[in-house]
């Protein structure tokens, strides 16, 4: 593998599957990025069937979940994810892009085998795409860095829950096959698995936001008098922030493993750049400022990288990591932030510009300081978490 990656400890399939992934993105995905079915709300469903099927005749589409079911653990998928990163594209390609990644890893840990038939299994083959509705409008007073403010409201009337409530930001739900959707009963939040397009669940607007590389853009949703089978309920009601929790920390993990591929991307353009173009008779790297940024760009890769490992080892020893998944959340998020603005320092005009990906990478990577909870939010609980500790530590 040509980029900055762990290998110690890694077993051998995911080294392979990494591999062959790094190596269909790089040959196969990347041509893709001039395609003109990209839009400013993202790939076009023309597009995204397109790469699905390169991936499907590849062998790499899903590739971290395994013929018989199985996920490779949280290590592993680091290993293939940060590899279907190296394009926007690529993600979306082998089917490991958000939300769909999470939602199958959700389902998986926690659906009945009805449900995971009837959603996760198509969704597996890459047959459908998928949204996950929790974020609220400002405007109404609803959920967003606080939960616990959800105004949508579910109601039992015979076997059916009867929703209505309004969503926003909702990534991918223009052309979703399945929603999940949480809304509140009298006991507390619920999560129902849905099949979409469905009436009672309209699509506002879509929005024009910042990033451009999730199929569907974020939508502004009404759902109005949505019925829903008792039976297609994860779980019990009131449980709903709970399997939220199962999603959370390797939801947030797998956003650092697919950007930090972006970024390791950017920078390979940002230092071709530097080494090729010339200024005041000699390559620009030999300037000092310009060679900084670049060192300063490999330390923060390398921290980024170690970090996602750090982290995908506390998962698969079998414990949420709600605080190490924050930790790793802003750390990663932020110095690939940097990383991004640093390439495009280096590259000067061109780097602004839409003729590689840099700038692209440099969008997306602002927005992933926001979702999955904003910086700021984290290190708020984390504050939280050393207040009880200490309190714990003193009142023994
Ligand atoms: C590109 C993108 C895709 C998204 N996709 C989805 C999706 O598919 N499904 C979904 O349900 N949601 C999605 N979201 C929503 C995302 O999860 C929310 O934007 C996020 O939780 C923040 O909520 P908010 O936007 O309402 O910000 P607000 O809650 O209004 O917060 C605004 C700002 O206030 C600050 N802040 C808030 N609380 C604190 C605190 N305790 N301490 C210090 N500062 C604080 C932070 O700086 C924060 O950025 C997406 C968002 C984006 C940008």
């Amino acid at each position: 593998m040509t980029f900055l990656v762990e290998t110690r400890g890694m077993s051998e399939r995911a080294l392979q599957i990494a591999a062959r992934v790094e190596h269909f993105v790089r040959g196969t995905v990347v041509p893709y990025e001039k395609d003109p079915r990209r839009t400013p709300h993202g790939p076009s469903e023309n597009l995204v069937l397109a790469l699905k099927a390169e991936a499907r005749a590849a062998g790499v589409l899903t590739p971290h979940i395994l013929s018989d079911g199985h996920h490779l653990s949280h290590r592993e998928t680091a290993c293939v994810l940060i590899s279907s990163g190296l394009s926007p594209l690529g993600p979306i390609a082998c089917n490991v892009s958000a939300p769909d990644e999470g939602n199958m890893y959700l389902l998986g840990q926690v659906a009945s085998p009805q449900l995971k038939a009837r959603f996760l299994e198509p969704m597996i083959r890459g047959e459908m795409r998928s949204a996950f509705f929790m974020t609220e409008p400002a405007e109404d007073g609803g959920a967003g860095s606080d939960p616990s403010m959800m105004k949508t409201n579910c109601r039992l009337e015979g076997n059916h829950w009867v929703i209505n409530g309004r969503k926003t930001y909702i990534t991918g739900a223009e052309g979703a096959g399945m929603g999940i959707i949480m809304a509140k009963s009298e006991d507390g939040a619920c999560m129902f698995l849905v099949d979409l397009p469905n009436p009672a669940v309209r699509i506002e607007r879509v929005m024009d936001t910042l990033d451009s590389s999730m199929p569907g853009g974020h939508a502004v949703v009404s759902i109005e008098n949505l019925r829903v089978p008792a039976d297609a309920m994860l779980g019990q009601s009131g449980e709903g922030f709970r399997y939220a929790q199962v999603r959370l920390s390797p939801a947030r993990l797998t956003h650092c493993m697919r950007w930090l591929g972006a970024a390791i991307r950017a920078n390979e353009i940002a230092s071709e750049y530097a080494n090729r173009r010339v200024a005041f008779g000699k390559p620009l790297i030999d300037h000092e400022g310009v060679g900084f940024m670049l060192a300063d760009n490999l330390i923060d890769l390398r921290q980024a990288e170690l970090m996602i490992y750090w982290c995908a080892d506390i998962l698969d020893g079998g414990v949420l990591g709600t605080a190490e998944s924050s930790i790793a959340k802003v750390a990663v998020s932020e110095a690939l932030m940097r990383v991004a603005d640093r390439c495009i320092q280096v590259m000067g005009g061109q780097g602004v510009t839409g003729d590689t990906i840099v700038e692209q990478v440099f969008r997306e990577i602002r927005a992933f300081r926001i979702y999955d909870g904003p910086t700021e939010v984290h290190k708020w609980s984390l504050a939280k978490k050393i207040r009880r500790d200490w309190k714990k530590a003193n009142e023994a």
